[in-house]
């Protein structure tokens, strides 16, 4: 052996779980169940959680009050129901100084997870605020982890399967065998020397060593900035490549935008200066950089990403004038008709006076903003069509109709495409290839919901990211609630009177039928009557779901914009984009039926004026743990990249301790909201190693490419 060289990754990756010790078939096959097949899966198999010992306290030096870690193992558990339906579960923990007593709310599971541990006689970390009550000492809802019989100042904690019966302090053991095996060779680092000590990180071996076996927590840090970057470095290689490739290999429109010779000089500027309001910072920024792309001849692939209510359709709108301004046109693609016809109305109400040269007459004309979508009749379609082709409609909004057969442009400068997560990435590139002469039109996609997918994206996509981080003055923080129960109703019934009353308008938003949508749509009548015949009785309540003819819709959501209508009982149809400033009020009934990124999208329905909103999430019963975890993550932050996390946490803690395969990216440890700044060095990086044509300058970076998701190859193959 002596001489090998180092192993890398794909070494790793080539050695099989099963050559160590205690790892038979039964565990190879459970291994397997949670995607970890090679030595590589198991050292990136990563703490959930590290236990200091040296803050380790005996249970007859707790104090009341003092937060306290104790290591003891479990006397006896006893469950029962409480008040309300409530679960309750106590366990008596002991160590050799003493006893404790821990409670837990709403957490049913947890009887037969601390019957397991008193079986198995296991040592427990119990963690939790330390109360006194009649004399004895106690923890309500404390953080428990098995830890087994390990020693050691600092004690790693891993995600463990109860279902596939692989518990912590096996994955400790066999990633401690494997890092012991591995230490001859030693791990292979294929990071250029110059580039870890510019970014100041500490090289691979020792950080796959720290992250498993520190010796104090600062080491943890750093060996996870060292594995971070190397994730994220690897996706961002992938993409550069991808994009440069891309760019050497295409060619787009270098357009004359903010130049005395440009076609329609100055439309932009003129554009910014006609709004009746200011830009904010993060708009005139995230503008100056389309601009600037939309001026390079190499294609525009640019994700906008900003939470509702930023202002994206400002900065979508600037971008399509700057194809007209240097003489193409731009098209506007957005997920339903709804919402193409509101961009299209909004668009028009924008652009106000804004006119165009002609040419032809030596006159002024005003710019044409046409809709459409499968629902515009055949002569005014007919109409578009030829105005798109003959290039006198410069600007178009329309749903997926835009890139139907027979939709030919004059000359495609510009498409935006909204609510991106709504289409396929094939309808992307369809709209891309429909410009003109095989010049490639410079794309900007609109994000408002950084759903873990998007989140990804961002990541993953070869798009160059923008983020519209500022909301325009004069908002006032929408307030969340969670309200349980008959009184809870009663509660924002109350608040929906108050707003009309206040001359606002207020959403109400049915219980989701996700089985079918005609029990929905029947869930959705029954509200509304429920409503109007008690509660709500005397205020103009309209209903809106998905069943109710386009036309019908559109008079419905146009009354409530006006007022004539002040409440409105509707499904999720309203989720995107609907944009009433008057409305103050958003109730989800049911709540705890939603995912986080649905509630957090429907609650950007509201405070999109200058009145204070309020958004109500109702329960009828106090929900289990996971649904309750996603109402108070609504309710403690309106950050999209927050809510993404917490959704993404819970779901992957779902997926392992159900015991199937684990969504294997080659995503492990990097988190796009914590490593921002990380996500923007590996891009640098990536640039820095990757030549004009797309080639890696590193083999050894470039071999490990390989390793990430054939998903995520697939994505970054079609985008
Ligand atoms: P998004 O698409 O990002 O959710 P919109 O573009 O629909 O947001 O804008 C939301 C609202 O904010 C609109 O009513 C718009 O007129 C208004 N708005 C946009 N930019 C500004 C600004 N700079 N100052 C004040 N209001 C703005
Ligand atoms: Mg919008």
């Amino acid at each position: 052996m002596d001489g090998d060289p180092p192993l890398t990754l794909l070494d790793l990756r080539e050695l099989g779980v099963g050559r160590l010790r205690g790892v038979g078939p039964a565990r190879t096959e459970a291994l397997r169940g949670l995607g970890i097949e090679s030595l590589l899966d198991l050292l990136t198999w990563y703490p959930r959680r590290y236990l200091d010992r040296t803050r380790e306290a005996s249970i007859a030096e707790l104090d009341a009050g003092e937060e306290a870690l104790v290591l003891c193992r479990v006397a006896s558990v006893d469950s029962r129901r409480v008040r309300g339906g409530r679960s309750m579960v106590t366990a008596d923990v002991r160590d050799a100084t003493g006893s404790l007593r821990c409670t837990f709310f709403n957490q049913p599971w947890r009887s037969r997870q601390l019957e397991g541990f008193r079986d198995d006689e296991v040592e427990v970390a119990v963690h939790g605020k330390v109360e006194v009550f009649r004399g004895r000492r106690q923890m309500t809802n404390p953080v428990v982890d098995p830890i087994g019989n390990r020693t050691g100042r600092i004690v790693p904690v891993y995600p463990q399967s109860e279902a596939a019966r692989l518990s912590t302090w096996e994955f400790a053991e066999w990633i401690s065998e494997a890092l012991r095996r591995s230490r001859t060779r030693g791990i292979a680092d294929p990071l250029p020397e110059e580039v870890r000590q510019r970014l100041g990180l500490i090289g691979r071996d020792r950080a796959v060593r720290d992250i498993h076996e520190p010796a104090d927590l600062h080491d943890v840090h750093a060996a996870r900035d060292r594995l971070v970057f190397d994730e994220l470095l690897r996706i961002q290689l992938a993409l550069v490549r991808h994009q440069r490739h891309l760019a050497h290999t295409s060619q787009g429109i270098a357009h004359t935008v903010g130049s005395p010779d440009a076609v329609a000089a100055g439309l932009v500027e003129r554009f910014v200066d006609a709004l009746p309001y200011p830009l904010t910072g993060a708009q005139r920024r995230a503008i100056d950089e389309v601009v600037d792309d939309l001026r390079r001849p190499h294609p525009m692939h640019r994700l906008l990403q900003g939470d509702v209510g930023a202002g994206k359709t400002v900065v979508a709108v600037a971008a399509m004038l700057g194809a007209v301004e240097g003489g193409h046109q731009a098209a506007l693609m957005a997920p339903t008709e709804v919402l193409a016809e509101q961009h299209g109305e909004s668009i028009r109400s924008m652009l106000g006076g804004l006119s165009l040269r002609d040419d032809s007459l030596l006159g002024e004309r005003p710019l044409e903003v046409a809709v459409l979508t499968g629902r515009t009749p055949a002569a005014g379609r007919r109409r578009i069509l030829a105005g798109l082709a003959d290039g006198t409609i410069p600007l178009v909004v329309g749903t997926h109709a835009l890139i139907a057969d027979g939709v030919a442009f004059h000359s495609l400068g510009v498409v935006v495409v909204d609510e991106q997560h709504r289409f396929g990435v094939e309808q992307r590139s369809a709209l891309r290839d429909a410009g003109s002469a095989g010049a490639v039109p410079d794309v900007l996609v609109m994000t408002a919901t950084p759903i873990p997918r998007t989140a990804a994206m961002t990541v993953f996509g070869d798009l160059d990211l923008t983020v519209l981080d500022e909301l325009p003055p004069g908002r006032t923080p929408i307030r969340t609630e969670w309200l349980v129960g008959a009184d809870g109703e009663d509660a924002a019934w109350e608040a929906v009177r108050e707003a009309v009353a206040a001359g606002h308008r207020a959403y109400i938003v049915c219980p989701l039928v996700e089985e079918s949508a005609k029990l929905e749509v029947a869930s959705a009548e029954s509200t509304h009557e429920r409503l109007v015949g008690g509660p709500l009785a005397g205020l103009d309540v309209a209903l809106l779901h998905g069943r109710i003819p386009a036309d019908d819709k559109r008079e419905v959501v146009d009354a409530f914009r006006r007022g004539r209508v002040q409440v409105l009982v509707a499904t999720t149809v309203i989720e995107v984009g609907v944009d009433v400033p008057e409305a103050t009020v958003m109730v989800v009934l049911d709540a705890d039926r939603f995912g986080i990124a649905q509630l957090h999208q429907l609650r950007g329905r509201v405070g999109r004026g200058e009145a204070a909103s309020r958004c109500l999430l109702l329960s009828a019963t106090p929900p289990g743990p996971e649904a309750a975890s996603r109402l108070e993550a609504l309710v403690r932050t309106r950050d999209g990249f927050e809510l993404a996390e917490v959704d993404l946490d819970l779901r992957g803690e779902g997926t392992v301790m159900g015991g199937r395969q684990r969504g294997r990216s080659d995503l492990r440890l990097a988190s796009l909201r914590r490593d921002r700044e990380w996500v923007g060095l590996a891009r640098e990086v990536a640039g820095e190693l990757i030549d004009e044509r797309g080639g890696i300058l590193v083999p050894a970076l470039a071999a490990e490419l390989e390793l990430l998701d054939a998903k995520d190859e697939e994505f970054l193959r079609k985008s």
